[in-house]
């Protein structure tokens, strides 16, 4: 089968490697129809990983189930399914309550919890930026879509990460309606996390970033975009909220953050964020944060670790939410939002290309360029 495969920092190639097959009773075979670049791809493509060369990427999928494995119940031949970017046991004492994102048994190495596609880290499972793709634990993991789910796929390929890590971001903040709420990072996250927001009924949204296409698309929702290569975000926020800062705040862009120059400061958004969201206001870190980050540009980055203003985030008496998002936890009622035409996650796809083009794909969204806004890639052409 035809896959993208990572190959070295910065180097995609879209190649044949051995077909995804069926390897445990509890598995099904998806042929995948949809399948997204997501920014946690672009850590591993630039290099700030150890994921492994050769391996295939892509953890946002949607296809069609062609093979099911002997002891698969309740998912058919033929089902169109979306799939968490997690891969989970159900049974584990995490799965159990929800916290996929957590399971303890399928991620092999020792004192890690949380397995996922074609991801640095967690376990060794292959990405869906294939033609197939194997998926453990089938009658759990797969989120069956309805039928008009084939002509509406860039809608409904969303719930497999960002439209959910979105909302997680919201509810880790712990929005409620009529609240105010600031979100750092106009990608997708970002994106959804405002469209979340607007969807819960929050009162004011804003949504800080420095490039314009993104801020554009922010402000389609109704959002209040804030270019911090043009004013202080903080002051910005402060100003927008009577000087009381915004009720919650969510992180949406990582240990890659920046300032107007391009240079990485990992402690910039989160200390923005404890100085932009109010005394006891809740915040939503689902921007991914390394134990360890060898390429980081000084030495306590190097060690996963960041100068946080405890002093200040102590004062103020916030809370703060973080991880990985437990798809499972939102992806059926996201769906029924899609169905009944309540949620259009698609706005923010800017290009749709065939599996074959990953490679120069990679190389524009990793650049933000502008336009560039989320990538949906089709294996079948
Ligand atoms: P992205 O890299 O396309 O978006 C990040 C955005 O943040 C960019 O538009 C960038 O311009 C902006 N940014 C950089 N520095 C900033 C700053 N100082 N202030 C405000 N904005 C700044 O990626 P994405 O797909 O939107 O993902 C965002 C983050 O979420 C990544 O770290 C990704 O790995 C993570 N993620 C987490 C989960 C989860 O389950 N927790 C799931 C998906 C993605
Ligand atoms: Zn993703």
């Amino acid at each position: 089968m035809k896959a993208a495969v990572y190959e070295g920092p910065c180097n995609v190639k879209v190649k044949e490697v051995p077909d995804a097959k069926i390897e445990r009773a509890t598995d099904a075979l998806v042929r995948i129809t949809t399948t997204n670049i997501c920014g946690s791809d672009l850590h591993m493509y630039e290099g700030r990983t150890d994921f492994e060369r050769g391996r295939v990427l892509g953890h946002e999928s949607l296809g069609q189930v062609i093979e099911i494995g002997k002891t698969v119940d309740r998912i058919k031949v033929g089902d169109i399914v979306c799939l968490p970017f997690n891969i989970s046991c159900g049974h584990c004492a995490n799965c159990d309550t929800g916290l996929t994102a957590y399971c303890l048994t399928l991620n092999p190495k020792p004192g890690m919890a949380g397995a996922a596609y074609g991801f640095a880290g967690m376990g060794p499972y292959n990405g869906g930026q294939a033609e197939y793709l194997r998926v453990p634990y089938a009658d759990f993991n797969c989120l069956r879509l309805p039928r008009e789910a084939e002509e509406q796929q860039n809608d409904y390929v969303m719930l497999s990460d960002i439209f959910p890590t979105g909302w997680h971001a919201t509810e880790l903040a712990g929005l409620l309606p009529g609240e105010s709420i600031v979100i750092y990072g106009a990608g997708p996250v970002g994106l959804m996390a405002a469209y979340s927001a607007m969807i819960k009924g929050a009162a004011k949204v804003m949504v800080v970033d420095s490039h314009p296409d993104r801020l554009r698309l922010a402000e389609s929702i109704g959002a209040i975009p804030i270019d911090f290569a043009k004013d202080d975000p903080v002051d910005k926020v402060l100003e927008l909220t009577k000087g009381k800062g915004a009720d919650r705040g969510c992180e949406c862009v990582g240990y890659q953050c920046h300032d107007s120059q391009g240079n990485e400061h990992p402690n910039l958004t989160m200390n923005n964020l404890v100085r932009s969201v109010k005394f006891t206001g809740g915040i939503g870190v689902v921007g991914v944060f390394l134990p360890e980050d060898p390429g980081a540009p000084d030495d306590l980055g190097k060690q996963g670790e960041v100068v946080f203003d405890m002093g200040l985030f102590w004062a103020k008496g916030q809370r703060i939410g973080t991880g990985q998002c437990n798809v499972k936890a939102y992806n059926r009622r996201l769906r029924n939002l899609i169905e009944a035409g309540r949620a259009k996650p698609s706005f923010i796809v800017s290009h749709q290309l065939p599996l074959s083009q990953a490679p120069e794909a990679y190389l524009h969204f990793d650049r933000r360029d502008d336009g560039w806004t989320k990538v949906v890639l089709k294996p079948t052409g």
